[in-house]
C-alpha cells in the first residue's frame, strides 16, 4: 500500500502527512478561549470538529473540548476517524470546504490533550538503570534483583502532568547529600531532565482482569513524548525505602501531538535479547511492540543527546501487561511513560545526571559555559521521529521547558 497524497501538497513531503496525523487540542484567535480538537497536517491545523461538519459526518467525537471521548470510543472507531479524516484530506471534491478549516501552526495555542487519569512511569533502560545503580550505589551490583523479571514502575501524580512549553519552577524540598550531618531545606541544587516517551490509554478495562500482551492495541491510542523533569538531591534523600515522590511531582511535561498508534507500524522492532527466561505473560515473543523512535535532546538549543528508544528492554505492552496483571483496571486517559531513554554510547544518554555522570563531567556548551545539573532559564527541548511508510518519518514534534526560580 502506498501512502496516500493529500491535497495540501506540502504536507506530502512532511513528517507530519497523512500517514501520521497526529491529534491535539488548540485555540486560535477566530474563537478564542474555545478548545477544539486539531489534527495536525504538515505545518497546519485541521480544526477536526468544524471539518467532519463541513463535510456532512458524525462530528461528536472530534467537536470536544479534549481527546477523552475519542480516546475512550476504542479502537474500531479509532480506525474509522482516522480513515475518514485521510479521505477528506485527499479528496479533491473536499478541498474547498477545508482549505479554510486549515490553521497555520504559528496561530494556534496548543493545550494538554486529554485529561490525564493516572500515571506511572516506568525504568525500562538497561543503561540507564545500570549507570543510576553504578552512580548512586558504587561497588553494588548496578541492577537490583528484580529488574531483568519485572519492568519496574512508580506511580506519579497526574495533576502536575503540564504541556509543552509550561515554565518548570524550580522546586525546594529537603536535600541531603551523604556527607551531610542533616538535611537542609531549599531550591534543588541537582535538577535535571529524563527522556522518555508516553503511551496514552484510551480504551479502560475492567477491575480483576488483567490486559495481556495483545491487548495493547486494543487499549492503547497513541504516543507522546515526555520530560520527566527530577529533582535529584530531593529524590536521594527521601526515595527509600518507597520510591519516587517529591523529586518528581513537581512536573512532566507533554509533547501536545499523540502520534496514533496506527502511525507506528513501520517503527516496530524486536526489543533486545533478554537474558533470563520471562514468565509467560510478559514472554513478548510474539507481540514484540519495541519501537524505532530517534529521539533529540537539546539544551538551550545545543544538542546534547541522541536517545535511541528502540534499544528499550521493556516495550510498553509488556510494561501494559505488568501494570494490570495483579487486576488493576485502565481508565481514560491513564498515561504511562518509558522510563528515561539511555542508549549504550555516552552520547545517547537521556539525563544529565548519566550524562555528566553525577555531576562529575560537566558539558560544555557552545556559548563557553558549562552545567551539570540545570540552571534557571535553561530551555530542554526533546524531539523524535520514528520511520513512517515508503520512508517516510513520523513526527512527534517536541516537549519543551525552561526552568524559572
Ligand atoms: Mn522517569
Amino acid at each position: 500500500m502506498t501512502t496516500p497524497r493529500s491535497w495540501l501538497a506540502p504536507a506530502n513531503d512532511s513528517p507530519f502527512g497523512l500517514h501520521n496525523l497526529p491529534y491535539g487540542v488548540f485555540t486560535a484567535g477566530d474563537r478564542p478561549g474555545r478548545r477544539r480538537i486539531g489534527v495536525r497536517v504538515g505545518d497546519f491545523v485541521l480544526d477536526a470538529g468544524a471539518a467532519a461538519r463541513a463535510v456532512g459526518e458524525p462530528s461528536v467525537l472530534l467537536d470536544a473540548g479534549s481527546l477523552n471521548p475519542l480516546l475512550a470510543a476504542g479502537r474500531p472507531v479509532w480506525t474509522e476517524v482516522r480513515a475518514a479524516l485521510t479521505r477528506w484530506l485527499t479528496e479533491e471534491a473536499h478541498r474547498g470546504d477545508l482549505s479554510p478549516l486549515l490553521l497555520p501552526l504559528h496561530a494556534v495555542e496548543l493545550h494538554l490533550p486529554f485529561e490525564v487519569a493516572d500515571y506511572v512511569d516506568f525504568y525500562a533502560s538497561e543503561h540507564h538503570a545500570t549507570n543510576l545503580g553504578r552512580i548512586l550505589r558504587p561497588g553494588s551490583e548496578p541492577l537490583t534483583p528484580n529488574w531483568k523479571h519485572l519492568p519496574i514502575g512508580y506511580h506519579g501524580r497526574s495533576g502536575t502532568v503540564v504541556v509543552s512549553g509550561t515554565p518548570v519552577v524550580r522546586p525546594h524540598g529537603q536535600r541531603k547529600a551523604p556527607a551531610d550531618a542533616a538535611p537542609s531545606f531549599g531550591p534543588t541544587r541537582r535538577l535535571d531532565i529524563e527522556a522518555e516517551v508516553g503511551f496514552v490509554v484510551g480504551a479502560p478495562s475492567a477491575m480483576g482482569t488483567p490486559v495481556t500482551l495483545d491487548g495493547f492495541r486494543e487499549h492503547v491510542f497513541g504516543v507522546c513524548l515526555v520530560n520527566d523533569w527530577s529533582a535529584r538531591d530531593i529524590q536521594g534523600w527521601e526515595y527509600v525505602p518507597l520510591g519516587p515522590f517529591l523529586g518528581k511531582s513537581f512536573a512532566t511535561s507533554l509533547s501536545p501531538w499523540i502520534v496514533p498508534l496506527d502511525a507506528l507500524e513501520h517503527a516496530r522492532v524486536t526489543a533486545p535479547a533478554r537474558d533470563v527466561e520471562l514468565l509467560p505473560y510478559l514472554d513478548d515473543r510474539d507481540e514484540p511492540w519495541g519501537l524505532d523512535l530517534a529521539m533529540e535532546i537539546r539544551l538551550n538549543g545545543h544538542l546534547v543527546s541522541r536517545p535511541p528508544f528502540a534499544s528499550m528492554y521493556w516495550t510498553a505492552a509488556q510494561q501494559l501487561a505488568h501494570m494490570t496483571v495483579n487486576g488493576a483496571s485502565l481508565r481514560t486517559g491513564d498515561l504511562f511513560a518509558s522510563g528515561t531513554v539511555s542508549g549504550p554510547e555516552p552520547e545517547t544518554r537521556g539525563a544529565l545526571i548519566e550524562l555528566t555522570w553525577n555531576g562529575e563531567n560537566p558539558l560544555k556548551l557552545p556559548d563557553g559555559s558549562t552545567r551539570t545539573f540545570l540552571e534557571n532559564d535553561d530551555e530542554v527541548t526533546i524531539t523524535a521521529t520514528a520511520p513512517g511508510p515508503d520512508g517516510t518519518a513520523v513526527g512527534f514534534g517536541e516537549v519543551t521547558g525552561r526552568i524559572v526560580p
